[in-house]
This record gives structure tokens, sequence and C-alpha cells, in this order.
């Protein structure tokens, strides 16, 4: 059994012999434990702690029986309900798995209190992997036979080996003992192959403990590169707030490309060195393989990852890593935040401001906000890493809550690059035609230069419509109020919402014109004909998130581009991050403005910081960079303030008109979206709530209205806004609420704290 991080807050609750109490009385009450399951119950529930075991205690895990299933939970704290013993069942099976720490527990309840789940749900997210809490079982790998090792070195039996028998006879020389399956994958030959040596003799099979082999640490002692004065300094707060414990938020504002990254590891490094783990947040993790590559020069080896793209297999391993202590830094998207570190020293949170760390699905959490309450309760440091930090952030470093340590400039010689404005208003373009003369001119000076540009349009597909010319027929998805958005390289008409796909018919549906569909606005793709057709020699990618097929995928492209192998990157959000490309001296915005429309609270904010992280792709290294942006509202508060790089300016605007409407930061906010099957039914709850609306000083309840995705997956909605002053319990008031009113058939709530997409 791996190490136990025990610590004496947790005292034992019950267990064996040694643990019952004299009398009757006692016994009862000890032998009572509570036990959380990962499901959506209110409550923990209680069942009887097992005789002559391992103690049972708070944060235990356990196997117990639940209505004829048998289920993994977690031994709560707090006393049981006082049941009759004799109405318990007993639990099964304690685990041997180290135990969830309490400030984890606390965690789970705290995020399900905020965010009004059922602590259940969030504890499921803890314990993400079922696979995780079994007992490895032995795994059978194949190794060279003494048989085999005479042949690869030739003084064996006659016949000469095949050039896949000799690969696969190699890869076990040289590598560790594979399973069949992998070592097959290795020696790019099939299993049979590898069948055949084990059946001659030549490979060898054996049974191996599983826990796989703990991966050598991060190692903390190699230096990084020198770092400038500003950095060091930045640096030295960090490695501070480190080492005097307790727990501290640090804001890292640098502009783009002034070296955060180097910046942080300096704190990472010290936490390692303290013997804690070290948690960082990264959105969409996926595309983050130059950050893993600059982990690996840094640290030595690569760190654990956590998100949605790793296997079954290494999901497992790195759960018990991290549980056993033996991972760590993970890296993850934000599901990483519920992994359980028995030893978290540090969070980095970097790109704070993105809008991915909000959960949308599920439990609707925003993971930046819960890092900072993790960290509290841990009693530990967090960072929070942008070059344009979320207004909350800005807020609260003002309010004094948080400390904020700052990166004016760009590492080394590297300026900031000029941004343009390019006012649509005035220009000329042909129709089906998107790029306006000065940006055509711009990236034809950039690929004559031997320079590198790249194009942003935050738009999958080909085009956002299409519709036919002869009736005017558009095609719109059978289960949404959403237009079908064309794939030309698939050939597809897809739902950007639910994933509904349909081919492209020949003709249109509604009247039967052939030829007569057409492609209305821009997407990517399309963007990617006009360049290919105005510069035929220029060496043009899409990076898209569609057209990848995983993290692999987008690090060849990232590096083909760092290569020079091409001399244009087109894509959407996906290459507004964390790229890094010397010879990018380019990034031309063609609809600036496709972020501003629509009642979004933070449209304006998060423009700014999406057109600001692109702009800060160009001109990182030596050559200077430019920015030009195509808008039809130049005179935007966002767009002057991204011309005249006065972000202060801007963010005091934006905090200005929040305040005055009280609005968050200045103001607390829930979504409350009602959803039914049909109309009628979504409507009657609709009213029904509308009646029972808390009529409370300092709280407004905006609504119900028909949400602007009215109908999503087949479902109808409405949505209430529910707004109150910082003072408010927000969480409280709803609950009453919600208590006074009893939905039923299809209906279902969601209650959305801190909503970041209104529709
Ligand atoms: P940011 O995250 O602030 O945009 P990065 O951390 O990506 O900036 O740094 C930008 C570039 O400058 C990277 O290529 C990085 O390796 C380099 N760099 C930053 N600081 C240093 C340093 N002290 N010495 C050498 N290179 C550095
Ligand atoms: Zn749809």
């Amino acid at each position: 059994m791996p190490d136990d991080h025990a610590s004496s807050a947790d005292p034992p609750i019950a267990g064996g012999s040694d643990a019952a109490a004299p009398t009757g009385e006692q016994s009862v009450a000890l032998r009572h434990i509570r036990v959380l399951l990962p499901l959506p119950l209110p409550a923990a529930l209680d069942y009887l702690a097992p005789e002559a075991q391992t103690p049972v205690m708070p944060g235990s895990f356990v196997r117990v029986p639940l209505g004829g299933r048998s289920l993994v939970g977690v031994v709560w704290d707090g006393a049981a309900d006082g049941l009759a013993v004799e109405r318990l069942k007993p639990v099964a099976e304690v685990l041997a798995i180290p135990r969830l720490r309490p400030e984890l527990r606390r965690f789970v309840e705290r995020v399900a209190g905020y965010t009004m789940t059922q602590p259940g749900s969030v504890l499921r997210m803890t314990m993400s992997v079922t696979a995780a809490l079994e007992a490895p079982r032995p795994r059978r790998v194949c190794a060279v036979s003494l048989a085999g090792l005479a042949a690869l070195a030739d003084t064996g039996p006659a016949k000469p080996l095949t050039p896949a028998r000799q690969r696969v006879l190699e890869a076990l020389r040289e590598g560790p003992p594979l399973a069949t399956v992998e070592l097959a994958r290795a020696a790019r030959c099939g299993p049979g192959v590898v069948r055949e040596l084990i059946a001659g003799g030549l490979v060898e099979e054996r049974l191996i403990a599983a826990e796989p082999a703990a991966p050598s640490p991060p190692d903390w002692r190699l230096s990084g590169p020198p770092l400038s004065a500003d950095q060091s300094t930045a640096a030295r707060r960090l490695v501070d707030s480190v080492a005097a414990g307790g727990f501290s938020t640090t804001v890292l504002d640098g502009v783009t490309g002034s070296g955060k990254t180097e910046t942080y590891f300096a704190a990472i490094a010290a936490a390692l060195a303290a013997g804690r783990q070290v948690l960082v947040l990264l959105p969409e993790i996926a595309l983050g393989a130059q950050w893993l590559e600059r982990f690996r020069e840094r640290f030595g080896v690569p760190p654990a990852q956590w998100h949605s793209d790793i296997g079954q297999a290494e999901r497992r391993d790195t759960w018990r890593a991290v549980i056993a202590g033996r991972a760590r830094v993970v890296v993850g998207a934000r599901s990483a935040l519920f992994l359980p570190f028995p030893e978290l020293g540090l969070i980095i949170v970097d790109e704070e401001h993105d809008s991915s760390y909000k959960q949308e699905d599920g439990v609707i959490y925003q993971a930046r906000d819960m890092a900072v309450l993790r960290a509290s309760l841990a009693q530990i440091s967090i960072v929070l890493v942008s070059a344009t930090p979320s207004l909350e952030t800005i807020v609260n470093v003002a309010r004094g809550r948080y400390r904020r340590v700052a990166l004016p400039q760009r590492h080394a010689a590297a300026e900031l690059p000029a941004v343009r404005l390019v006012d649509m208003r005035q220009e000329r373009i042909e129709t089906g035609r998107f790029l306006a003369p000065p940006l055509v001119a711009e990236l034809a000076a950039t690929f004559e230069a031997g320079e590198q540009a790249l194009l942003f349009l935050n738009r999958r597909g080909y085009a956002p419509l299409t519709l036919c010319r002869a009736c005017g027929h558009r095609f719109q998805c059978p289960s949404c109020t959403a237009w079908l958005v064309e794939h030309r390289f698939t050939g597809r008409l897809l739902c950007h919402h639910c994933g509904h796909a349909e081919a492209v018919p020949p003709c249109c549906p509604e009247c039967l014109a052939a030829g007569a569909l057409v492609p209305c606005g821009p997407g990517v793709e399309r963007l990617l004909e006009e360049v290919t057709a105005r510069f035929p020699t220029a060496r043009a990618a899409l990076m898209v998130s569609d057209l990848l097929t995983g993290p692999r995928a987008a690090a060849e492209l990232a590096r083909a581009m760092t290569e020079q192998r091409y001399d244009l990157l087109i894509g959407t959000q996906i290459v507004a991050k964390g790229h890094h490309f010397p010879m990018l001296t380019l990034v031309g915005v063609v609809d600036a403005d496709l972020g501003l429309t629509g009642g979004d609270l933070r449209a304006a904010e998060r423009t700014y910081q999406l057109l600001h992280q692109v702009g800060g792709r160009a001109g990182r290294a030596e050559h200077k960079g430019r920015v030009l942006i195509q808008t039809w509202m130049p005179d935007q508060p966002v767009m002057k303030a991204l011309a005249a790089g006065d972000r202060d300016r801007f963010l005091e605007a934006e905090a200005a008109a929040r305040r005055s409407a009280g609005l968050p930061p200045f103001g607390r906010l829930a979504a409350l979206i009602v959803s039914a099957d049909d109309a009628e039914s979504a409507d009657f709850a609709a009213r029904a709530l509308a009646r029972s609306a808390p009529q409370l000083p300092g709280v407004t309840v905006l609504g119900p209205a028909p949400a602007p995705l009215a109908v999503l997956r087949g479902r109808h909605r409405r949505r209430f806004l529910v707004k109150a002053g910082r003072e408010v319990n927000l969480q409280a008031v709803l609950r009453g609420w919600l208590s006074r009113v009893r939905v039923q058939g299809s209906v279902r709530l969601q209650v959305d704290i801190d909503p970041y997409s209104f529709l």
C-alpha cells in the first residue's frame, strides 16, 4: 500500500476491536460512519464500519453496497444520522488508497455550496477515474530471452531474423518490458510477429507488478536561463510567497513575451525544493506542446499531464501517482484542480483571464476562482498569470486581496508590436472576399521579406451560413436555434452547438434548384481559399481544432511553423495563445467585431483580451511585429484601446461601467436556465418561478425571457438573471426561491453562478 499521508487532524472514528468502546451505546455511535458517494445525492449515507479491519477514518476510500450495486465512496466527516445499527449495511471493503485530505474534503463541500450542486457530484470530479481505485492487476509483459539475445547477436541458429523480428527484439533490448500490443506498436509491426517470437522462444512473457515505475521527478536544481533584472525581481517575490508558507494570491501581470513562464518556473522550483507538489492550470492544455517542451528543458523531465485527450491508462496512473505523492508537478486543464494532491504547495493559473476556465455543463464552476479557494483551504500560494488579467482579478488587486507583480517589458530586444485599425467602412472589397487592401499589402510585404504571418478569425469552417439563391432557404440545425456551418474539407454542414452533421446536398432541399447554394460570410477555410488565390506560392496552413487530430498534430504544426515550413498560419482562437514563433511578424485580425455582439457582459473585455493576445504573437524575437485589425467599429472603446495599447484606460472605463450597473465584480450575478422538451412546459415552469421570485432588498430578478439559444439539443430554454449586491448571500436567496417551486416532467433547472455565457 502506498504511503498514507494521514494527519493528526484525522482521528480514527471507527475501526477494529481496539476502537470499540466499552458500553454498547457508544460502540453503536462509533460503528456508524458516513460515506459520501460520487452521485448526485443531497448528503452522505450511513453505513456500518467494517469490523477487525484497518481503521476507517474520514477520507478513507471504501466500497459499499447501494441498491444492489457496489460503489466506491469516501468516508465523510461528521456524525451519522443515528439510524439503528440493524438497519445499516456494512462497508464491504476499505481500499488500499491514501485518504482524501481534509482540505480536499472541505473543498468538495465548499465548491458544492458555491455552485449549488450536490457534494457527491463534486466528489465525482476528484475521483474521476474508476479504474484508479482498483488495486492494480499484474500485467503480462514481454522480455527478450537468452535465445533472443543470441539471435540478435547473430550467434544463434543459422536462420537470419526478418527486419520486423529484428525491430521487436531490439525494442526489448533497448527499452522496458512491454505488453504485446505496445511492443508491436513500438516495433511498427503487427502483434502476430510478437506472438511468433514468443512461440519460437525468442521472447518470453512474464507477470510484473502493475504500478508503473515512478517517473523521475522534475529536477529543481537545474538552472534555467539567467533572468533579466525585472524577471528576477518578480521571481524573487513569487519565491518569497512560496517560502513564507500560508495562503497568498499573486498576480503575475506581464506583457506578452515578457517571460512570465520563465519567471514562474522559479516559483515551481522553490515549491519542489520545499518537497511540495505543484499544479499548473493551462487553458486548452492539449495545445501546450511548446509549454511542455520548455518545462522539460528547465526541469529535465516532462510533467504529468491531465486533460481530456489523455487515455484511460495514463489517467489512471496519473491519478494514483498524484494521490501517492509520486507525481510532483501536474499540468492540466481545469479538471486537474480536483486531483487529490496530498502535498500541494503551489498552484499556477496561466492565462487566468481565459474563459475556458469556466466549465459550462455538469457542475458549472470557474476553475480560476475555485483554484483560489483551494489554495486558501490548503493554505498555500497561488499565482494568477496573464498579459490581460480579468477585471475580477484587477479589482481584487485594487481591493488589496491579491498582490501584483509586473513585467512591463518584452524579454531581450523584442518590442511590442505596432497596432493599426483598418476601418472597413472605408475599404472596397469584392463580394466573397474578406481581406482589405491594407492587410493584403502587408501580407505581400511580409512574404517578400521571408517573414511569417498569422491571420486570425474566430470562426471554424468555410461559411457560417448557407442559403439557397433560388428560394432563400437557410440551413438550420433540426434541434437548435442555430445555422449550420459549412465545413468544406469534410463536405458537411455542422451545428456548432450540438454536433449535428449532414452532408452538403447537391441541390436545395426546399426548391430542388441545383447549384443554387451560396455560402455567406467567412470561416477560416474560406480565408485559406482567398489567400491561396492571392498568394499561390505562399505556404499556408489552417490551425483549427476540428482539423487537428490531437495534441500531437497541434505540436507538429507548431513545430513546422517555427521551422518556417509555412509562411502563413490561419486560425481560430487556438492560435491566439502561448505560441512563440520567432519569424512571425504580421498578425491580421479579420473580423475583430465578431465577439462584440450579443448581450454578453464581458464582450468588450473578452474581445480586448483575445485580440491583444493574438497581436502578442507578432514580433516576439528580434524582428519588429505589426498587427492589423479589420473592424467596422473603429470608434468602439475596445478598438481604440487596442490601437493605443492603453490597457489600463480601457479597464478603468470598463470597471466604471460595470460598477454603475452593479455588475460583477461589483455585484453578484446568477443565471437560472429552465429547459423542457416542449415550449409549453418550459413557459409553464418559467411562469411558476416568476410568481415566487424573491422580492428582497438588493436583489433584482430579470426574466423570464427566451434564451438566445431558445432551443438547444431539442430542449426549449428560458432564462432568468438574478442580480444582487455584494453583501447579499446569493446562493441562500436562490435556495430559498427554488425550494418554493416544484418542477415536473421533463423540466430541468440549471443554476449558473457568475455566468460567462448568456446564450
Ligand atoms: P510570456 O509567457 O510572458 O508571453 P514567454 O515566457 O513565452 O513570455 O517568453 C518569451 C520568449 O522569451 C520565450 O521564447 C522565452 O524562452 C524567452 N525568454 C524569456 N525570458 C528569458 C530569459 N531570462 N532568458 C532567455 N530567454 C528568455
Ligand atoms: Zn444543433
